[in-house]
């Protein structure tokens, strides 16, 4: 058991297989979730002119407080058309271009109006309400920088800055493969001995959700020739998540028919639980991942290896899985040979955030396991971890 790697040292093989895919030409209103293949740079500065903060009137700063003519408007997309001069004010709504002439805004909440025009109270520094051209950010300036999923405020940021379209990564196309001469599809009646099939719903929903274009290959039995059939179709893609098959059982035949097609194996078996079956290996550029086939291991797996590898295939900068801290509502036991990952619901509790472990931890118990929001690593080793005590842990379902 000493032998087996370790999470760490399996993510480490994946990474180093895991280049990014070419970079394509993508129109922002479509580019939600893919990730930049370049620094992406603004076209103009931003704001584009100097732009009103507030409504209210621009002036001279030097000339409040006093009373003021105002000499027109200024409104948003309808620039005032001329200077504001000496003892005059113009009109001006939010985001409207400050006129020539004028170097500051007073708030209409600070103003008395008069039949000709204003009259302002107080004092005005230069550069009151005023938006500077450019105080956000220049022109040619990067706004969201190579290696970035793009998320809602990050295509904000491109169409503020003119971006239209811009290179992102390929998206990795999945194909997932469940097998298991026991598998049902939802909809269809059980016969003696038979489950319902989940791990294909599962991963196709989580690895798109991380970038993927994913393929669902129709449930495959423990057939050799079925199987050998329905492998070398999912080789065809970039990535090959298979489930199922990888133990040490009669049964289990994905490894052995996949080293027939010539998959290259690079790892079978890690220091984890639930999941230690796990296999990884390529053939040519396709990398190929044998998750096992109980859900909450494949669920596991997908975290910990397929996920960073889809990442890493994007040209994420950062792959890997965060772990954050947290406490945890209860002790959990340490196992001697494996780093293990508790399922757990997250809470926030003052200035501390609080994993509660589910009951039924078992790899089966997808049931249990969709109650959870979290994994909590366990570190392998004697013992246990003490209610209270300083854990890690992953958000499920991250991008
Ligand atoms: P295996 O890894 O093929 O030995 O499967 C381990 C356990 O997971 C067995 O109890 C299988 O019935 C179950 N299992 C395998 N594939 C699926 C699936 N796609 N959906 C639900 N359970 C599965
Ligand atoms: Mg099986």
């Amino acid at each position: 058991m000493a032998s087996l790697l370790t999470f760490e040292e399996a993510q480490e093989r994946v990474l180093a297989l895991a280049r990014p895919l070419p970079a394509e030409d993508v129109a922002i209103a479509l580019a939600a979730g893919r990730v930049t293949a370049a620094d992406a740079r603004s076209l103009v500065d931003l704001p584009p002119f100097a732009s009103s903060a507030m409504d209210g009137y621009a002036v001279r700063s030097a000339d409040v407080p006093g009373s003021l003519r105002v000499a027109g408007e200024s409104a948003a997309g309808r620039p005032f058309d001329g200077e504001v001069g000496p003892g005059e004010a113009v009109a001006i709504s939010t985001g409207a271009v400050v006129p020539a002439g004028a170097d500051a805004v007073i708030p209409v909440e600070y103003v008395d109006k008069t039949d000709n025009g204003i009259e302002v109270g107080g004092g005005l520094s230069p550069g009151a309400s005023v938006r500077p051209r450019g105080g956000d950010t220049a022109a040619g300036d990067v706004v969201v920088p190579a290696g970035a999923r793009l998320d809602a405020a990050r295509l904000a940021a491109l169409a503020a800055a003119g971006v239209a379209s811009l290179a992102c990564a390929r998206r990795p196309r999945v194909a997932v493969l469940v097998t298991g001469s026991e598998l049902v599809q939802p909809g269809e009646p059980l016969q003696p001995g038979q489950i319902y099939e989940a791990n294909a719903l599962m991963l196709a929903t989580a690895l798109a959700l991380a970038g993927a274009e994913v393929t669902t290959e129709p449930a495959v039995p423990d057939d050799e020739s079925a199987l050998r059939e329905a492998l070398e179709r999912g080789l065809a893609a970039d990535v090959l998540v298979t489930s199922g098959g990888v133990s040490v059982g009669e049964h289990d035949l994905v490894r052995a028919v996949e080293a027939e097609l010539g998959v290259e194996e690079i790892f079978w078996r890690v220091a984890i639980k639930p999941g230690k079956p796990v296999s990884f290996a390529r053939r040519g550029d396709t990398l190929v991942f044998g998750l096992p086939g109980n859900p909450v291991s494949a669920l596991v797996g997908s975290e910990l290896f397929v996920k960073p590898a889809l990442r890493a295939l994007q040209g994420i900068t950062e792959p890997l899985p965060r772990f954050e801290p947290g406490r945890t509502a209860a002790a959990l036991r340490r196992n001697a040979e494996r780093d293990e990952f508790v399922r757990a619901r997250s809470r926030v509790d003052a200035d501390a955030v609080v994993l509660e472990p589910i009951l039924g931890q078992e790899s089966h118990m997808i049931a249990r396991a969709a109650a959870a929001d979290a994994l909590v690593h366990v570190p392998r080793g004697n013992g246990e971890v003490a209610a209270g005590a300083v854990v890690f842990w992953l958000r499920l379902g991250a991008a």
